[in-house]
């Protein structure tokens, strides 16, 4: 499936323009126990400049999608393009040299060397790479350490300092060959919120200077600070509308959602009915604002507004107690629109008493909040 592609919530631009484009991504470990796929046809681009986070529960995939990125692991099909090359394709000691000029790496613990100094350690890439000439190496570790706050502590060992300091160390390592690509596997992980938050914040002044950031977190208040969240469910991709917009639905849920549901154009002259179980029981839209049609012109005292991002299921068009005649696009534009059938809709709320009980108290807290905010409303 493609839909990550086309319908990304986020997504800088297409894939022609894309840093890095993963293609059809399949992973399939083989164990004792047989066959264990942890990659399913994974679609996903990154674009220069962005801040990226990939959560999801421990043993979704997200160390295993990075490494095909690092080239710790290679995938069993599918294609990965940074800029105009084709990694997947590289050789082990191609892959070493072209990793040591791209990619900026960052694990969970910190792996820097214990008899070096900070200094040291931040030189060493460098001394590797030869990238930077001989003589400017100290002065650029320097530099860079000055960057993450750790100028004073350049001559200590890494037992000296504290882990969130050992973290900002392995950062400015990272970014010793002036990298394009920092790939950071739970970074935080080992951190408390202050340090984490102090790594979180490099990261972002290193994504404002044009670096790309692709961040593995347990932290989901860190990943919603991110430019962009990528969501992995079982090795597959969640599309980002829509963990964007049910954020309290389970995860399996939210990729059974990706796989049932599907794109759809509205004509712009014609209004748009609403959710029921006549055919379209869901819509998640990606263009907008989308107003009701109603009798009066208002919903409640105000005119709603959906905008991109928000949905509109048949569990809220039932507690409508006006008469709403319909949706459509403001100022007669086209509404984009990813769309549940009422069939789907309908078996899965018969099946998940949990995820109706959820849906439906959702569905009463946006009415109350339609009925009381004024014009700008969402259904947030
Ligand atoms: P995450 O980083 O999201 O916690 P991983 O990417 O490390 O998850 O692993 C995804 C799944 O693949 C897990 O079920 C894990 O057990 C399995 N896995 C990872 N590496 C291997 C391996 N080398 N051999 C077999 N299974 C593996
Ligand atoms: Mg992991």
């Amino acid at each position: 499936m493609y839909t990550e592609i086309e319908t990304d919530a986020t997504t800088k631009g297409n894939s022609t323009s894309a840093l890095i484009e993963m293609r059809d991504i399949e992973k399939i470990f083989k164990t004792g126990a047989g066959d264990f796929t942890a990659l399913n046809h994974v679609n996903v681009c990154f674009y220069q400049g962005e801040f990226v986070s990939v959560v999801g529960k421990s043993g979704s995939g997200k160390s295993t999608l990075v490494n095909m990125l690092t080239g710790i692991d290679h995938p069993t099909s599918g294609i990965v393009k940074v800029g105009e090359k084709y990694i997947h394709q590289l050789s082990e000691g191609e892959m070493s040299i072209w990793r040591g000029e791209n990619l900026g790496i960052i694990f969970q613990f910190f792996q820097l060397l214990p008899m070096l100094t900070i200094l040291e350690n931040v030189m060493l890439p460098m001394d590797f790479a030869k990238l930077i000439p001989f003589q400017e190496r100290e002065e650029r570790a320097m530099h860079l350490l000055d960057m993450v706050g750790l100028a004073d502590n350049a001559h200590d060992l890494p037992a000296e300092v504290s882990g969130g300091q050992q973290q900002s160390a392995a950062i400015a390592r990272s970014l010793a060959n002036d990298p394009p690509i920092i790939i950071a596997d739970e970074p935080t992980g080992n951190l408390d919120s202050r340090s984490a938050d102090e790594v979180f914040k490099i990261f972002t002044t290193l994504a404002a200077q044009g670096k790309t950031i692709i961040m593995v977190t347990h932290d989901s208040n860190l990943a919603k600070r991110t430019d962009r969240m990528l969501l992995l469910s079982d090795g597959e991709l969640v599309n980002t509308w829509i963990a964007n917009a049910f954020p309290y639905l389970p995860d399996n849920r939210l990729l059974w959602l990706t796989q049932q549901m599907s794109v759809h154009s509205f004509d712009p002259h014609q209004s748009i009915p609403l959710p029921s179980n006549q055919q379209a029981a869901l819509y998640l839209f990606t263009t907008g604002p989308v107003e009701f049609v109603t009798s009066n012109g208002f919903f409640g005292k105000h005119k709603v507004r959906l905008n991109p991002g928000d949905y509109l299921s048949h569990a809220d068009v039932q507690n409508f107690s006006e008469e709403v005649l319909g949706l459509r696009g403001l100022n007669g534009e086209e509404v984009k629109a990813l769309v549940l059938d009422k069939n789907s809709f309908q078996r899965w709320m018969d099946e998940d008493r949990h995820d109706k009980s959820l849906l439906t108290k959702a569905a009463m807290d946006r009415l109350s909040a339609w009925r009381n905010i004024g014009e700008s409303s969402t259904g947030k």
